[in-house]
């Protein structure tokens, strides 16, 4: 199977939802009706960003100025994953909860290795994985891989009815893409430019985006937080040392388990500790008579009778 993309063309977008409602659908997740109950600030993007249990928003935006006699259009976009190549979210987890697809090259998921570390949450430099405090895990769009290997389209894909979502081999895609952004230069939107080409190695969602890169919320020159290629530096050194500790671990446990087959007898008389099959003393005792001892602690009392009785 050849690399796999999914095409946005903004200028098709009509902002329906459909394509967000879809994706609840196919992925059975759920949709709180009071989610925007203190939030609604006259936007249609609803929910407002986001959330454990929303993978896909449509964002609403307004662009200024689009053409002189356009001066407010529109600006749709869609915030989810883009299945970078280079996908920082996938090489920082250390569970292998986040993966790449091989055959397809997007970034899927598997929830059930989640151990709720949050590392992918923040190495992702579009803000993307979200942690469901009711699972415990985390969540992010899969990019439908299981309908991918059936030979179908994401379900947000098949469901855009003014085709603003295309679906196929990544080369095409953007070939299309090119001859989108064309069409849309001819027409007069100089702000006009593809999106995913090259970022974070690539991305696996190609956009078209009809007034620029920021007009459509999207992150200007996405970049690779240090942190993250700090972190996946130190992995093998991380993980010699975790291997060494294991090491010293089993050698010591070993040395212990040793000691312990030894079978010993204590000399109460001498207070010598004696192997019972070689009859050696393995360890002398003090002969310290109790009153001795007793008398050597009180003297080394801190506070007290301190060497007044006994200097
Ligand atoms: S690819 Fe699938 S999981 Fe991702 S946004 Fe589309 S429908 Fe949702
Ligand atoms: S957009 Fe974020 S979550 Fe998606 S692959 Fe890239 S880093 Fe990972
Ligand atoms: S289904 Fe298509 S037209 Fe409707 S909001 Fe999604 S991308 Fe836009």
């Amino acid at each position: 199977m050849a690399e796999k993309a999914i095409l946005f063309d903004t200028s098709r977008c009509t902002g329906c939802h459909a394509c967000q409602i879809a994706c609840k659908c196919w992925n059975v997740l759920p949709s709180p009706t009071r989610l925007n109950e203190n939030t609604f600030s006259g936007t249609h993007q609803n929910p407002p960003d986001l959330n454990g249990a929303t993978r896909l928003i449509m964002t609403y935006s307004e662009a200024d100025g689009a053409l002189p006699n356009k001066p407010v259009a529109w600006a749709f976009g869609r915030r989810s994953c883009q299945h970078c190549t280079d996908a920082p979210c996938a090489s920082i987890c250390p569970s292998g909860t986040l993966y790449v697809h091989e055959e397809s090259g997007m970034v899927t998921v598997d929830a059930s290795k989640c151990v709720a570390c949050h590392y992918c949450v923040t190495a992702c430099p579009f803000d993307v994985p979200r942690y469901n405090g009711m699972q415990g895990k985390v969540n992010k769009c899969t990019g439908c891989v299981d309908r991918i290997e059936q030979g179908i389209a994401p379900a947000c894909v098949s469901t855009c009815q003014p085709e603003a979502l295309s679906f196929g081999d990544r080369d095409e895609m953007l070939a299309e893409a090119e001859k989108r952004l064309a069409m849309l230069k001819s027409r007069g939107y100089e702000h006009a430019v593809i999106y995913g080409a090259e970022e974070i190695g690539g991305l696996h969602v190609i956009q078209v985006f009809k007034y620029g890169v920021e007009a459509h919320g999207q992150v200007l020159d996405p970049k690779v937080s240090p942190i993250t290629t700090l972190t996946n530096i130190m992995k093998p050194v991380t993980g010699v040392v975790a291997g060494a500790t294991v090491i010293g671990l089993a050698v010591m446990f070993g040395l212990a388990a040793g000691y312990k087959r030894d079978k010993l007898a204590y000399n109460a008389e001498t207070e010598d500790t004696i192997s019972l099959e070689t009859g050696e003393v393995i360890k002398h005792g003090d002969g310290q008579d109790t009153e001795s001892v007793k008398e050597h602690i009180t003297c080394n009392l801190p506070i007290g009778k301190k060497g007044g009785d006994h200097e």
